[in-house]
């Protein structure tokens, strides 16, 4: 017992000690940016020697040259390195940051430290080293904006932060953990405008959601689902066991419910026909190339045996969900449907209306997702540890 418990400690002051490495700005192959003070102070290294501390007012330029960085202030060059380190001098200090070259890119705050390097090609690789409650909370607000129920934002930083601690490797080729795109999660600026949004990353502090075989779960989400969630296999290959479809009424009185699309009964024919042989000839499903309907979702057109997909129909014709009924109206094929997104998962709007209902985010998540356990990342550990499984 002793020993996990020192194992334990040991692995609680490595995590606690370590920030998270974001690579930012990851959109733009920028070649020179422009790092300017917010709040507090920061010290600059150039390969480890301190070069300056940026003042109030203060801006430090970083130049791609061939293969170094070039480190320019005011009229200064302070010289030619491979890695550039932005230091708070304290904690939880802001800076401002600004892509010069290529493009001009709109100022963006971040908070805590910022490390700088030359990329493979022939940009600047830019890392963003921020603690966890910092990266959520403008995870939160990149995603979202403010306005919510402070339970809602909580649900988000649940599942924003066990994606990140589940996805500690995803960039690892590249130097840092996860990229400020949708590709990880979209972290497009500090938090700046949201209080609530700090107290609910706060009030879920190590808060992750795992599931039935202790694994750190994905937090699949979508904007709406229409009335019923869908089974994950009916958008991907895999089954995923927390993700069975669920009937929701939360969500289906507000304005993504429900949409209607017209598409020429040509067109539709031919993608049809084309794609899948569809059986036009056929007494039966000739009948029915123009009239389907679904009760409840389903995962192809018609029948299964037929083989049409309906992720496939909703790609093709860029449709908001895969839950339709059709039917024809004169030349046009009427797709009447329900629901914004892929239906796996969290239900956005479902989920917000629950919050504003007293629903806390414990319920709402177990609402959603089948069978979740919401523990305390630090006691998961110890946990994993303790049973030496390999649960990651
Ligand atoms: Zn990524
Ligand atoms: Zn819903």
């Amino acid at each position: 017992m002793r020993k996990y418990v020192l194992i334990l400690i040991f692995t609680l002051n490595q995590a606690l000690a370590q920030q998270l490495k974001i690579g930012v700005l990851r959109a733009y192959n920028i070649t020179d940016v422009l790092v300017s003070y917010h709040k507090g102070s920061y010290n600059v290294y150039g390969d480890s020697l301190k070069k300056h501390t940026i003042l109030p007012t203060e801006s430090v330029q970083i130049k791609r040259v061939g293969d170094k960085l070039n480190l320019i202030q005011g009229v200064r060059n302070l010289g030619y390195f491979d890695t550039i380190r932005i230091q708070e001098t304290l904690p939880n200090h802001s800076f401002r940051i600004q892509g010069l070259k290529p493009y001009k890119i709109k100022e963006r705050k971040y908070k805590n430290n910022l490390l700088l390097t030359t990329d493979e090609l022939k940009g600047i690789k830019i890392i963003n080293e921020v603690e966890m409650p910092n990266y959520l909370a403008g995870v939160i607000e990149s995603e979202g904006g403010g306005g919510r129920h402070i339970e809602y934002y909580k649900v988000q930083a649940v599942l924003s932060r066990t994606y990140a601690l589940g996805h500690l490797k995803k960039h690892i080729k590249e130097g840092f953990s996860l990229c400020d795109r949708v590709h990880c999660q979209a972290y497009h600026k500090m938090l700046t405008y949201t209080p609530t949004i700090q107290k609910a990353v706060l009030e879920t502090k190590h808060i992750v959601m795992v599931d039935q075989n202790f694994k750190l779960a994905n937090g699949f989400f979508f904007a709406n689902c229409g009335g019923q969630t869908s089974e994950s296999d009916f958008v991907w290959n895999n089954p995923i066991p927390y993700c069975r479809s669920v009937r929701d009424t939360f969500c289906v009185h507000t304005k993504q419910a429900h949409w209607t699309k017209k598409i020429k009964k040509t067109e539709w024919e031919n993608y049809l026909v084309n794609h899948f042989g569809y059986p036009v000839k056929d007494s039966i499903w000739g009948a029915l190339l123009y009239s389907f309907s679904q009760k409840q979702r389903k995962a192809f057109y018609q029948i299964p045996q037929l083989g049409i997909p309906l992720r496939d129909l909703r790609t093709h014709f860029k449709l908001k969900s895969t839950w339709f009924d059709v039917y024809l109206e004169g030349n046009e094929v009427v797709l009447k449907g329900h629901g914004f997104g892929h239906g796996v998962g969290l239900c956005q709007e479902g989920a917000m209306k629950m919050s504003k209902y007293g629903y806390t985010y414990d319920k709402i998540i177990r609402f959603y997702f089948y069978g979740v356990y919401l523990l305390d990342y630090y006691k998961w550990l110890y946990f994993k540890q303790k049973y030496n499984s390999e649960v990651m």
